[in-house]
């Protein structure tokens, strides 16, 4: 079990010398033992009240809450309150960020990484992982400019900024490669650092840390909500997410039908492949007919959310996209290996 003070990458900085601190957190297992390391960092540092976390919501295309069994189960950007909340923030110094565009009466309103998908006509590549920056970095450092313009003034230099993320090595190897300790932007406005306290700990540890954290993990890391077993999905961020392992896919198009068959819509209109190797019209088929994880639960995403992002989401594919998809017509897709018999499934419950 690590301590609660556990191990630090190496090149831990000069808290002191921020003038903002901010973890983001994403509700996922590995930001809530970030925030608790960097807070213990940031108490040691006396650099308290320089910390502000952020979430960049990304909306219906997040785990959602769902009650089961009687007991409900906080989403996404309701983990990421209770992480900053956890370890000592007060309410007003968590701020749920996300991208929005002008509305038709001049208001601005949440436009969907899903939509965004639509109308740029492609889905992100490892070559070009554009959601990361349209749907989180952009969001967060657009919401840090007003205090970089307030700040800038007083001190009369560049605001010195250290973003705090919860990316780790056990993760993959573009994670591994990347510094624990790097400057992420610098210009006369703001001096932008880039932090990551748990880059170091394995995956298992991070799992037992939460056996006791005084935060609940997402539930979708679980077979089905309560569980407690981790037999669900491996990370925790958009449900469908371009970069994640085949089972996750699989898992999240069997509890997010509604929302998969939306994803294969754009894939359809666009011509694009949710992923060079997959497409998400073969994968619902996979989780629907083969040997697929059973999804513990089912989310009925039939609310006025999901309702507005398939409007917004229809209407992107009637303009024409910004990028044409000639993608997917350079890559190989994995082809149905024969969808071997299913065994009988269980009956899982709808969520809600
Ligand atoms: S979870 Fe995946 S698809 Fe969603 S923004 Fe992150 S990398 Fe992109």
């Amino acid at each position: 079990m690590p301590s609660r003070t556990p191990h630090r990458s190496s090149g831990t900085p000069d808290l002191a010398s921020y003038d903002l601190l901010a973890p983001q957190l994403s509700g996922g297992k590995d930001r809530a033992v970030t925030m608790a390391v960097f807070m213990d960092a940031a108490r040691a540092a006396g650099v308290e009240d320089r910390v502000l976390s952020y979430h960049s919501s990304l909306g219906v295309l997040e785990w959602p809450p769902v009650v089961f069994d009687g007991t409900r189960y906080p989403g996404v950007s309701e983990l990421a309150a209770l992480q900053s909340a956890a370890f000592g923030l007060p309410p007003e110094r968590h701020i749920e960020v996300t991208h929005t565009l002008p509305g038709p009466d001049g208001t601005r309103m949440p436009h969907s990484l899903l939509t965004e998908i639509a109308a740029y006509g492609r889905f992100p590549r490892m070559g070009s992982p554009y959601c990361r920056k349209a749907a989180k970095e952009s969001v967060v450092s657009s919401a840090w400019t007003p205090i970089v313009r307030r700040l800038g003034r007083e001190l009369g230099r560049p605001v010195r900024i250290l973003k705090v993320m919860g990316l780790r090595s056990d993760e993959g190897t573009d994670r591994k490669k990347r510094p624990a300790f790097r400057t992420v932007q610098a210009n006369s406005a703001r001096i932008v650092d880039e932090w990551l306290p748990v880059k170091d700990w394995p995956t298992d540890a991070v799992k037992e840390w939460h056996a006791d954290a005084p935060v609940p993990y997402s539930w979708t890391y679980d077979s089905a909500p309560g569980a407690g077993d981790w037999s669900g999905t491996s990370r925790c961020s958009c449900s469908l997410c371009v970069f994640a392992a085949r089972r996750d896919v699989l898992l999240a198009v069997a509890r997010r039908p509604r929302l998969a068959d939306l994803y294969a819509e754009v894939e359809q209109a666009r011509g694009d492949s949710f992923r060079p190797d997959w497409r998400i019209t073969d994968l619902i088929r996979h989780a629907r007919t083969c040997d697929a994880p059973e999804p513990g639960v089912i989310c009925p995403d039939d609310g006025p959310e999901f309702t507005a992002l398939q409007q917004q989401v229809r209407a992107a594919l009637n303009s024409t996209p910004r990028k044409q998809p000639d993608l997917a017509r350079h890559t190989q897709h994995t082809p149905c290996d024969g969808c071997s018999p299913r065994r009988p499934p269980a009956i899982p419950r709808t969520a809600g």
